[in-house]
């Protein structure tokens, strides 16, 4: 059975309303998506009837939230299919989880001379914690590049990974590009040196299945305010054994066990990496959304995403003047594109004032905006709550504005 998108898009309040008397259609998605009601009434009914701080009391509330909060814990771990909950750890977001792990696997297993593998369309959360690590350690930061449709040049890889890499960091998918990544390839390639992958999936997870054990990546992360959950909140995902090894990157309560002016014992996983009080909140209301996505039915998103993006390709690669970054066949529902002589920010006004939301810039990507020679793009970014009619409105829009401004 298809998705009844009009009964999903109830769900959203923020989705009701009009902007400059026209109704809403928002296409920003890859920036933060919106919250369907249960995710708001959980965060509401947590300020209002059991806040209360985690794990350190014995009191009603506490305990309460506790539970709470490691059964959102596990909500996640099903959700991506780890073995064992101590391997989630929740964080402020994507940002926050690869920096802990440049920080923490960088300080055990980076040293003068060593390099670290990104890709050339990276968002800048995966690049600069990275070029941190590199200029603490002396290591050097190698890049494997993309082609002209916007696909990773994976003849490039083996060339590009030696003895010296010390652990690959990529996207699953591309937020500026919309590009899946072949992760799986180059996790086996990456494994046969016994190189470590992280995946950055803010860009995956609202999109479909994702399955850590069966990718058999290293680590994974995400956060949830673009998977319909609350803001400041994230999930970093690591093999026990290897989160075994790492040090906490941060010192504070919870994440320890004794602490003596002589020194201080470590809290056992996933609590060494949850140092301060957690933002239990955001972890909770990030379960719901989870939970919320299991009830519309994750395989009828990613097969409703499927014909979204067949018709928004057909009807972009209608309009003359326009040109699309980014063509890889395997992708998401991210489009970025250029209209001929009219500059970016124009466009994005104009449809702004029509009620359309789309995001115009780098995206967080220089290096595939420099790839290009170009400054930015204007980018529509589309989940299921998103329409096919909305998507014509788009390229209306789009028509539209190219009259008004040629
Ligand atoms: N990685 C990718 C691919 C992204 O698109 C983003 C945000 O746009 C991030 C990481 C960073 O996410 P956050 O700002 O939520 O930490």
């Amino acid at each position: 059975m298809g998705l009844n998108i009009e009964q999903i898009r109830n769900d959203f309040p923020i989705l009701q309303q009009q902007v400059y008397n026209k109704p809403l259609i928002y296409m920003d998605n890859g920036a933060t998506t919106h919250k369907p009601q249960v995710v708001i009434d959980t965060v509401r009914e947590i300020q209002e009837k059991q806040n209360s701080s985690i794990h350190r009391g014995i009191h009603y509330l506490s305990e309460q939230m506790t539970s709470r909060y490691e059964a959102a814990r596990e909500t996640v771990r099903a959700f991506i299919n780890a073995a064992s909950s101590q391997e989630i750890i929740f964080t402020s977001g994507a940002t926050g989880s690869v920096n802990a792990v440049a920080f923490s696997f960088g300080e055990k297993y980076v040293s003068d001379g060593d390099e670290i593998l990104i890709s050339e369309m990276e968002h800048h959360s995966n690049i600069v914690p990275w070029q941190m690590l590199c200029e603490r350690k002396g290591a050097q930061l190698k890049v494997i590049p993309f082609d002209e449709n916007g696909e990773l040049q994976l003849d490039r890889l083996d060339d590009l990974l030696t003895d010296k890499t010390r652990i690959v960091a990529l996207t699953h998918a591309s937020n500026s590009l919309g590009t899946i990544n072949p992760v799986k390839e180059v996790i086996r390639r990456a494994h046969e040196r016994e190189i470590p992958v992280l995946l950055d999936g803010a860009q995956m997870v609202q999109h479909g299945a994702v399955d850590v054990r069966e990718l058999d990546c290293d680590f994974y992360l995400f956060s949830s305010h673009k998977i319909f959950g609350p803001t400041g909140s994230g999930v970093l995902y690591g093999k026990e054994a290897l989160l075994e090894e790492l040090p906490p990157y941060q010192g504070g309560g919870d994440m320890v066990d004794q602490v003596t002016f002589e020194g201080t014992t470590y809290n056992t996983l996933p609590f060494k990496f949850e140092a301060g009080t957690s933002n239990y909140t955001g972890a909770i209301g990030l379960a719901t959304a989870l939970d919320y996505l299991h009830s519309v039915g994750i395989e009828e998103i990613g097969r409703y995403e499927q014909e979204l993006i067949r018709h928004t390709m057909e009807k972009l690669k209608g309009v003359d003047r326009l040109k699309i970054y980014g063509e890889a066949k395997h992708r998401i529902s991210v489009f970025s594109f250029l209209l001929e002589n009219i500059h970016p920010y124009d466009a994005d006004m104009i449809l702004d004032k029509m009620g359309i939301a789309v995001r115009t810039g780098t995206h967080c990507t220089q290096p595939v905006m420099d790839h290009f020679g170009i400054s930015g793009t204007i980018r529509a970014s589309l989940v299921f709550y998103n329409t096919m009619e909305e998507v014509d409105q788009l390229v209306e829009g789009i028509h539209r504005t190219i009259q008004m401004l040629s």
